[in-house]
């Protein structure tokens, strides 16, 4: 057991200075003042200066490794528990992406369990770029049902170069399939979809919301600040259909594309716009191919995507965007939470499971992490890794 004494808890929303108790995996008390019984073994943990906030869920993560578009040499290397934990985050969503054939559901799911048994909370998305859905039981409603860590079908390619081009009703089949599948199996149902820079932008969304009884919720576009012409539309969607957007924060903030917007301004310009701070997240891309540049800006290969930038763009939010910190965190910790209907992660409350994050009130910089009530991380040092890291 432990108690967190005297921290500034952002929940997200800012609660205040408090102290708060965890014990078997779960927060059980939060007040102002909690007494420690060290009879009882309670470990203080001293969050004076320090601010406490939920442990991050990312839910776009190619746990397995993705990429693979330059052949097999630029298929990308698993994730490690390290990864994860270094930055605050404890749980994260498994996806496969442009290549089904050899990333499998079924690899996915040893990948996930492996990662859970390691200390995290994990689920996957059923599927990868491809339509028809490659599932593991034969159906995207099955997969939902039979398998438990399945929480949703993706990432489901449109509007890009490497998707199947499904039609519109193709495309509003899936979502239907899956929010039936959420449905029956009381999970999220939801659909992460990749988008690319075609020129239908979130058409296809718009058409499922027009023309079925769906609501938004079952729909998360993601990579939605690789472009502004596709941020315009995603902050178009957002407001006028009540649309949920992802921004994706492993790009390079030194080396964007010149039309790519940085997560943390796309937060900022979609609350400018009038977004719902509630309908905006953002996720890694994790573990996913990303150009690689030298200092003097010229292309020296692939490196690979970084679970940890989540926390970096959501730093940088505050610091550099002048995003307030709950408004911030929501993007990381609550939105998600409520997408992929999580209700004991992303939020501190009493009876929620120990996923926090204690970082210096000044700086935001990493001190604790807990996941699932274990100490994963203190003093900036990490104390726990992956089965296979030396
Ligand atoms: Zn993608």
């Amino acid at each position: 057991m432990f108690i967190i004494q005297s921290a500034h808890v952002y929940a997200p929303e800012d609660l205040g200075i408090l102290d708060v108790l965890v014990g078997g995996g779960k927060v059980i008390k939060m007040a102002s003042h909690l007494p420690v019984e060290p009879a009882y073994g309670v470990t203080v943990i001293d969050g004076a200066k320090k601010v406490l906030m939920p442990g991050l869920i990312d839910a776009h993560v190619h746990i397995l490794g993705g990429g693979g578009e330059g052949g097999a040499k630029t298929r990308t290397p698993e994730v490690m528990l390290s990864d994860i934990i270094s930055g605050g985050v404890t749980t994260v969503v498994g996806c496969l992406g442009t290549d089904g054939c050899t990333r499998t559901m079924s690899n996915l799911l040893a990948k996930a369990k492996g990662l859970e048994e390691e200390g995290i909370t994990t689920y996957v998305y059923t599927g990868s770029y491809q339509v028809p859905v490659r599932t593991l039981t034969g159906s995207i409603i099955d997969d939902l049902i039979l398998l438990e860590k399945v929480v949703g079908t993706g990432e489901i390619a449109i509007s890009d170069h490497r998707s199947s081009q499904p039609t519109k009703e193709e495309f509003a089949r899936i979502v239907a399939d899956t929010r039936v599948g959420g449905i029956l199996s009381a999970k999220a149902g939801l659909v992460n979809i990749h988008m690319g820079d075609g020129r239908e932008k979130l058409a296809f969304l718009r058409h499922v919301l027009e023309h079925t009884q769906i609501p938004a919720s079952n729909m998360l576009p993601t990579h939605i600040n690789r472009s502004r012409v596709l941020m315009e539309d995603g902050i178009d969607y957002a407001c006028r259909l009540g649309g949920y957007i992802d921004l994706t924060t492993s790009s390079d903030p030194d080396f964007l594309e010149p039309d790519e917007i940085k997560a943390s301004t796309g937060l900022k310009l979609a609350l400018d716009a009038g977004v719902d701070e509630n309908h905006v997240t953002f996720s890694s891309d994790g573990q996913g191919s990303l150009p690689a540049f030298n200092p003097d800006g010229t292309f020296h290969g692939l490196g690979v995507g970084k679970v940890s930038s989540l926390y970096r763009e959501m730093r940088d939010a505050v610091f550099l965007d002048k995003v307030p910190l709950a408004s911030a965190l929501k993007a990381v910790t609550a939105n998600p939470a409520t997408l992929l209907k999580l209700p004991t992660k992303g939020r501190i409350v009493e009876h929620a499971d120990a996923d926090l994050v204690l970082a210096d009130e000044k700086t935001l910089a990493i001190d604790t992490v807990i996941a699932k009530g274990a100490l994963m991380v203190s003093g900036g040092q990490l104390l726990v890794k992956g089965t296979f890291e030396t």
